[in-house]
Formats: structure tokens, sequence, C-alpha cells
């Protein structure tokens, strides 16, 4: 049963294990992290790290951590062996002087929201004699027409008429 048990659960030796030349005991505790489909992952690991710091480190977090340490630590190591200077550093690094420029940028953007903020009130306080001049800009005509429909057109067609009359007359 025992034997049937771990066939099933460990087929073959994790990468952990196979790297090292060692019996993948059940309940490894690299097996879960590193399967046996994945060697270069627990590679540079162990070069960067070392296997027994890295099964160390692994038994000090609880169950439910590992698998996050275990994509940092690859994380860590890959990035190692890729640039054996900076490392992950030098990615951080990069990301973080990005962060300064884009945070620069939005200030940037900010203060120019703000300007044109004040601005556009600026303006608006201009013409405000103001609130009034939007229905005074809209009235000048409004009362065109209104005048034209009201006395004044009246008159003036009084005086159209008398004029035509007297131009009628004079004729
Ligand atoms: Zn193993």
């Amino acid at each position: 049963m025992k034997e049937n048990g771990r066939r099933q659960g460990a087929p073959a030796p994790c990468a952990a294990c196979k790297l090292l030349r060692r019996r993948c005991a059940e309940g490894c505790v690299f097996a879960p992290y590193f399967p046996a489909d994945e060697p270069q992952k627990f590679a540079n690991v162990h070069k960067v790290f070392g296997a027994s710091n890295v099964n160390k480190m692994l038994q000090e977090l609880p169950v439910h951590q590992r698998g996050d340490a275990v994509s940092s630590m690859v994380y860590e190591a890959n990035a190692r062996v890729r640039d054996p200077v900076y490392g992950c550093v030098g990615a951080i690094s990069s990301l973080q002087q990005q962060i300064d420029a884009l945070q620069t940028q939005l200030a940037l953007a900010q203060a120019e929201v703000v300007h044109l903020r004040v601005r556009q009130t600026a303006s608006f306080s201009h013409h405000g004699f103001g609130p009034a001049s939007p229905s005074n800009s809209g009235s000048p005509s409004s009362k065109l027409m209104n005048s034209q429909a009201k006395p004044m057109f009246d008159m003036d067609m009084v005086v159209d008429q008398a004029s035509f009359g007297e131009s009628m007359w004079s004729c």
C-alpha cells in the first residue's frame, strides 16, 4: 500500500533529488515546487543558494508560504545567473527609476491640470460680470427678436408705411 501511494504521489524523483542524485522520499520538501519536467528551475536555485540552504529556508516556512518563497528564489536565482553583478537588484533599480520618472511625469501633469483649472476659473470670472453674461450673450438676439415682434417694429412699420405712403403720394 505504501509503495502504491508513493508511486502515485511521486512516480519520478523531483528535479531537485534528480540533480542531487538522491532518493526522492515521500514528503520530499522540494517535490511540490520542483517537478521533474522543470530541471532548470532547481539548477539555478541550487547554483545560487545551494540545495541545503533552500531546504532549510523551506523547512522554516509554513507550508502555505513555501510556494511564494520558491517563486522568489527562482526569480532571484535566474536574475543572478543572467546578471552576475546586479542580479534581481538590477531589475528592481531599473523599475525604481521608471517609477521615479513616471511619478515626475504624473506630478507635472497634475500641476498642468491645476494650472488649467485656475486659468479656466479666471476666464470665467472675467466674463464674470459673469454669470449674467451668458444670458446677456443670449439675450441680445432674443431681445432683437422680441423687439421686432413688439412696439419698436410696429413703430418702424408705421414709419415705413408713412414713407411708403409719402412716396406713393409723391408718385
Ligand atoms: Zn525530491
